[in-house]
């Protein structure tokens, strides 16, 4: 018999978290994935991502009591989160409640002779870890972008999860404002691409003319570190590394950024890193595939030219 893998989603409103995929294709690779759901009408389509079974929780449910349902119901082999905001909070909890081993920042899930085991990576890329639990069921939340793999679509026993609210202390939500994302950019958390700015960039217009210039005509999300956030030159969503969103695109491009530990730690898992730096120096050049040793405002415009003269060769061919 197949072992069973707990994935516990995110929920939003209207639809499936970008992350569902993603999960279950790391659930199926050990196991048979089990995913508690918000909506009955999601079922069909978690199905084609490969959830072998849906447990669909009242409306409302905490995702930690929701959690607890499905893990009393089933006995999984391991509990799968996503490393968001949610899910992180969601799995802190969850974990203390059913007191097992939090592995957390996971970039892959594998098995060994003894069980699930862990895939980590720490420091800016500097040290690679596996981790595992000591003992019984390990609750992990995985890097966002960071297994390729996808389950094969199959047809899901679609059951109701009876979820009793514990009553236990949560996170309380006093008001939601919505914010409309202006952007039609791609999500920072889940592109494929990134242009990533830097403090160096001296200013909104210079870091949008530069940077989301760059990402537009790439069509990639834009990025930024702590420091170019600091000075106002970007909103705070686009940061990325310790204190803001980990990612793991196929493509990183880093203008004008040092490479401090506290941003690498969010994008070195990237697949190929392209770093500009006049500073031969610079710790991103460590780390990067491609290094371009230049002054950011004189090459990111020839890039940006060069990219779109090529797109445009494309579209008339
Ligand atoms: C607790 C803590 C948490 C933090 N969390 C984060 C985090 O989540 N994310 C994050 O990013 N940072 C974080 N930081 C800040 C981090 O330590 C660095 O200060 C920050 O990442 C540096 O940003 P930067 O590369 O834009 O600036 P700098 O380090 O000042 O680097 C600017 C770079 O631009 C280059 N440059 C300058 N002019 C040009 C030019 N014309 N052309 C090309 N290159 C040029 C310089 O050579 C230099 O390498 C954190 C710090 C602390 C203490």
């Amino acid at each position: 018999m197949q072992h069973t893998i707990l994935v516990v989603l995110d929920t939003v409103d209207g639809g499936l978290t970008p992350t569902a995929a993603e999960l279950i294709g790391a659930a199926a690779a050990v196991g048979a994935p089990a995913v508690v759901a918000s909506r009955v009408d999601d079922a069909d389509a978690l199905g084609q991502l490969g959830a072998a079974r849906v447990l669909v929780a009242p409306e409302g449910a905490d995702a930690a009591d929701a959690a607890q349902a499905a893990f009393d119901e089933l006995g999984p082999d391991a509990v799968v989160f996503a490393h968001t905001i949610a899910g992180r909070d969601a799995a802190a909890r969850f974990a203390v409640r059913v007191g097992r081993a939090l592995l957390t920042d996971a970039t892959g899930i594998r098995r060994d002779d003894q069980g699930i085991i862990t895939d980590h990576s720490n420091y800016g890329g500097t040290y690679s870890a596996v981790a595992a639990a000591t003992h019984l069921a390990p609750v992990i939340t995985l890097r966002v972008g960071s297994v390729e793999a996808r389950a094969e679509a199959v047809q899901p026993e679609v059951t109701e999860l009876a979820v009793t609210p514990s009553g236990k202390r949560a996170a309380e939500v006093v008001s939601v404002e919505r914010v409309e994302r202006a952007s039609s950019r791609p999500d920072l958390l889940t592109a494929d691409k990134v242009v990533a700015g830097g403090v160096s960039l001296g200013s909104d217009d210079m870091f949008e003319e530069l940077v989301g210039g760059l990402a537009d005509a790439l069509g990639a999300a834009v990025g930024a570190t702590r420091s170019a956030v600091d000075e106002g030159q970007v909103p705070y969503e686009a940061q990325i590394g310790q204190t803001g969103v980990l990612i793991s695109p196929k493509l990183y491009i880093g203008v004008g950024i040092s490479g401090a530990v506290q941003h690498l730690v969010g994008m070195q898992t990237a697949d190929t890193i392209v770093a500009i730096n006049t500073d031969e120096d610079a710790p991103i050049f460590d780390i990067a595939d491609f290094g371009i040793i230049g002054d950011i405002f004189d090459l990111v415009p020839e890039i940006i030219a060069e990219v779109e003269r090529r797109a445009s060769g494309e579209a008339e061919q």
